[in-house]
């Protein structure tokens, strides 16, 4: 498999708990610059050379302003100022300078200097200096030993963009961002691309609220229940209301909808990659999406497996086709409209025949089937490549009607039931 690196800008969730030492660390990087650039200018004054990144790293190892970041870090700065140079001398525009000093001055009404400042430069952490803790969206960032009062390590948390999973992290830049005046963190990942398709196979999915999505492969079905995401929102709007204050949200509050958002975030992030990884194992090649937007609010009471609110519908699909492009597959949009009334193996449509207790009954063919997985069967047959109906080749397993349910615990993601007995 393929691998690229990409770069995802997260904002920093605490970040007035973390700006003063991220601004230590920025002025740190900015003073060990200009003192491996002092040294550079001297030397090639003296030898008329200047040195090169294992020189410079040999001689700034032992210098105070190295310990002002992680030893992975400074050597990243050592590793800028040598290639500053290398693209100094490559140049042949006489108007280019060498690198300067990262340095800006103040001057009174008289232009007398009366202060120097160091900018905050872009810090950046290698493997050695970063701990990802993906459970809870945050980055322990290394401090260098000059700043290491209290914790050994930077704790931020992150918001990463949306359609994101922040895995295989290779490099962690904190960014100061002028405009907004806070520093962001880049944070370089290694993605795996599938060059090849998984297979042939076709699955469908079926997007909707009791169950956050019910997936017919060619000869398999899956219900995802979102009980857990229920009792999230229960638990966390409860205690939203319990500690509104007055005056606004007070920090409970706060808390409590931070938390919520995190934990259906999470869920959705889980649900999205076991989709895709079930997929991968199914050999499928494309992967159908039902597109509800042509269904008109008045039959969302008909359709068994009511809709996501908009932000999560909208969210988890970018994910699923996020991480299904990534591992190869296609994802088709299909519109949604009738897949939920009609059989799924005759295609006998009839709006007489109703989901009772989640089961739909087809009165032409007798065919019994899960409500939500006869949606996304339909949904799967509108794919352009023509896939017989589950239900035909479901004989003996009886999926269709009962389709293997896998639940979510957050300690574990999402696991399929234990067979009884
Ligand atoms: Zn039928």
């Amino acid at each position: 498999m393929q691998t690229t690196r990409r770069t995802h800008v997260c904002r920093i969730q605490n970040h007035s708990q973390v700006a003063n030492a991220l601004n230590r660390h920025g002025w740190s990087a900015s003073k060990l610059w200009n003192v491996a650039n002092y040294y550079a200018r001297q030397q090639w004054d003296e030898t008329g050379e200047v040195p090169d990144e294992t020189q410079l790293k040999r001689e700034l190892k032992t210098h105070p302003t190295y310990n002002g970041l992680h030893s992975q870090s400074s050597q990243k700065v050592l590793e800028e100022l040598s290639e500053a140079f290398s693209s100094w001398f490559g140049s042949d525009d006489d108007r280019d300078n060498p690198p300067g000093y990262r340095k800006r001055n103040y001057y009174d009404s008289d232009d007398n200097r009366v202060h120097e400042e160091h900018p905050r430069s872009t810090v950046t952490w290698k493997q050695r200096g970063i701990r990802h803790d993906t459970k809870h969206d945050k980055l322990r960032l290394s401090k260098g030993s000059a700043h290491k009062q209290g914790h050994d390590f930077i704790l931020c948390e992150y918001d990463a963009p949306p359609e994101i999973e922040l895995t295989n992290i290779q490099q962690v830049r904190a960014v100061r961002n002028t405009t907004k005046d806070r520093w962001d963190l880049h944070v370089v990942c290694k993605h795996e691309i599938a060059t090849e398709s998984p297979g042939d196979a076709v699955a469908g999915v079926d997007l909707g609220i009791c169950n956050p999505a019910a997936v017919a492969l060619p000869n398999d079905a899956l219900l995802y229940p979102g009980n857990r995401l229920r009792e999230d929102k229960h638990y966390f709007q409860q205690e939203e209301y319990r500690t509104e204050g007055d005056h606004g949200p007070s920090k409970n509050a706060q808390w409590a909808r931070d938390k919520l958002a995190k934990r259906k975030d999470h869920f959705l992030h889980a649900l999205s990659k076991d989709i895709v990884e079930r997929c991968v194992d199914h050999d499928v090649g494309t992967l159908v999406v039902g597109d509800p937007s042509g269904v008109a609010d008045s039959d969302w009471g008909r359709h068994g497996n009511k809709r996501l609110d908009n932000w999560a519908y909208k969210r988890l699909l970018n994910l699923i086709d996020y991480k299904a492009r990534e591992r190869g597959i296609e994802v088709e949009q299909v519109d949604e409209r009738g897949t939920s009334s009609e059989c799924s193996v005759c295609s006998h449509e009839d709006d007489a025949d109703r989901v009772e207790r989640g089961l739909w009954t087809c009165s032409r063919c007798g065919s019994v089937a899960h409500g939500d997985i006869n949606g996304a069967d339909n949904i799967r047959q509108q794919s352009l490549t023509v896939t017989p109906p589950l239900g035909q080749v479901d004989s003996g397993t009886g999926c269709l009607a009962q389709p293997r349910v896998i639940h979510f615990s957050r300690t574990h993601g999402f696991q399929p039931r234990a067979p009884a007995g």
